[in-house]
Formats: structure tokens, C-alpha cells, sequence
């Protein structure tokens, strides 16, 4: 018998699956594979923490310096005065494996930040939105805050593969890749994270001032402002709880602690005028 070849018909290369179906089976897929990576990047991150004490990271980053920030001149009146302040601050937490230091940014935005061995940056834009000690006090007690837990370096590393996941997933290693330090340093912290940090933010203050009277003052003046401008610049809220639950929970700790709410203020001084 003669072998007559057979025309395949046009289904060979058509998945049972609907499209859609397929696309949504890879996302969903891709997904569950990105989630484990990036949990076993912060499983590690984790470990290397473990491996990496607070007085060694102190020692490798005691004169480090992020490139992308601009520091204000060594003898900057604000900084001078903002230093003493931490110093005076620090004092109250003697256990500490850092030894603090303060570093202005030159920009417009208003943030404060936590970097690896014990380095504060604060921006120029916070330091002149700032009306006295005891609220610049609170702002740098609660970056001593995050030390405490280490929680800088938790939320950095996460920032860091968020940043690569991301980086890998849109495949461009130019537009978005601007992920610079102070970036990933701000991402990640969480809820817990944050109001731990400010219960021993406001402990320290309470030390230094024997009171947290207006210590909350800077987010109320947050929260009432309808300046737009202002708005754009607050970059700290984005990295921080809203200001009215920080003013909540700055009171709450307060009452819980019986620190007074009440007390005399110190105006802050940015010491001689050029
Ligand atoms: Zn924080």
C-alpha cells in the first residue's frame, strides 16, 4: 500500500491553555520565584548580621561617607550645634558599640537617616525647618533608635534587593538604577521597627531634658502646613510614620512613662553668625 504522508493540521504548535491562562501561569510563576530569591537574600542578610557585630561594622564604617550626599563645612555652625546635640544625647545610651557622628546634606528635602557605623545624615532642609533643641533632639534620638536594633542595616539590604529585583525584572541598568545609598537606606524599615525607634528616641530626650515637651512640635508643624512646596520636600514622611501618628504616639509613650509633657523649651542656637 502506497504511504500517503499526512498534512499535520495547525494545532501542533497551540497549547491546549488559553493565552491568557499561559501569560498568567508564568507571571504567577516568575513571581513565586522572585519572592524566594528575595526572601533567601534577606535570610542572609540576616546572617551576615549575625556574623558581623555592631563593633565591627562601627570600626569598618567609622569613616565612611555615602558618595551621593553633599556635606555642609566641617565648621558649619548647624553642624557643630547639631553634633553637640547628638553627643550630649549619646551620652544617655553609654552601652552603645557606635560612636555617633552627624553629617549635614546639602539639600533642599527634609529627611534624616541612618547609615552604617553609626553615621547620622541629616538634610540642610530639615536643620531650617527646625525651631528648638528638643525637636532636632527627638528627630536624631530616634535614628540612635534604629542602632539599637540594627534595624539601618536590615532595611538597607532589604532596599538593596528590592533594587536588584527590580533592576532584573524591567532589564534596564540605566534609567532606574540611580538606587543610590540613601535610597535603600530608607526603604523597608517597618511599623515596629519605627515606633521602637521613637520610644527610645523620646527615652533619650527625656534624659537629656528631663521632659518631651515639644518634642513633637516639628510634626505638628508638618501636618498643618498647606504649602505645597514644603509638601514636595518631605521626604522624611515617605520614610517615616505620617506626622499625626508620630505626635500620637510620642504623647502615648509619654503617659505611659509619666515623662512630663510640660517644660521649658530650648530655643536653638546655631551658635556665632558668620
Ligand atoms: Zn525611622
Amino acid at each position: 500500500m502506497e504511504y500517503v504522508p499526512r498534512e499535520p493540521d495547525h494545532s501542533v504548535n497551540v497549547s491546549k491553555e488559553h493565552p491568557l491562562v499561559e501569560a498568567g501561569t508564568l507571571v504567577i510563576g516568575l513571581g513565586i520565584i522572585f519572592a524566594v530569591i528575595a526572601a533567601a537574600l534577606i535570610f542572609l542578610i540576616e546572617i551576615a548580621l549575625f556574623f558581623v557585630p555592631a563593633e565591627k561594622e562601627a570600626q569598618m564604617f567609622s569613616y565612611w561617607l555615602p558618595e551621593d550626599i553633599t556635606t555642609v563645612a566641617y565648621d558649619d555652625p548647624r553642624l557643630l550645634k547639631t553634633d553637640e546635640i547628638l553627643q550630649r544625647l549619646a551620652r544617655h545610651y553609654p552601652e552603645s558599640p557606635y560612636e555617633f557622628r552627624v553629617e549635614i546634606d546639602n539639600s533642599p528635602q527634609l529627611n534624616a537617616m541612618a547609615f552604617p557605623g553609626g553615621l547620622i545624615v541629616v538634610t540642610s532642609g530639615l536643620i531650617d525647618k527646625v525651631d528648638t533643641e528638643n525637636e532636632l533632639a527627638f528627630v536624631l534620638g530616634h535614628e540612635i533608635g534604629h542602632y539599637r536594633n540594627r534595624d539601618h542595616l536590615r532595611a538597607m539590604g532589604r532596599g538593596l534587593v528590592f533594587s536588584l529585583m527590580l533592576l532584573v525584572i524591567s532589564g534596564d541598568d540605566s534609567a532606574n538604577y540611580g538606587a543610590t545609598i540613601a535610597d535603600l537606606t530608607l526603604k523597608g524599615a517597618s511599623r515596629r521597627q519605627e515606633s521602637d525607634a521613637d520610644l527610645f528616641g523620646l527615652e533619650l530626650v527625656q534624659s537629656e531634658y528631663g521632659h518631651v515637651a515639644g518634642s513633637w512640635r516639628f510634626f505638628e508643624r508638618i501636618a498643618e502646613t498647606e504649602d505645597d512646596e514644603f509638601l514636595d520636600l518631605l521626604d522624611y514622611t515617605a520614610t517615616h510614620p505620617s506626622p499625626d501618628d508620630r505626635i500620637e504616639t510620642i504623647i502615648e509613650i509619654a503617659n505611659r512613662n509619666n515623662w512630663p509633657v510640660e517644660g521649658a523649651v530650648t530655643p536653638i542656637d546655631w551658635g556665632p553668625a558668620e
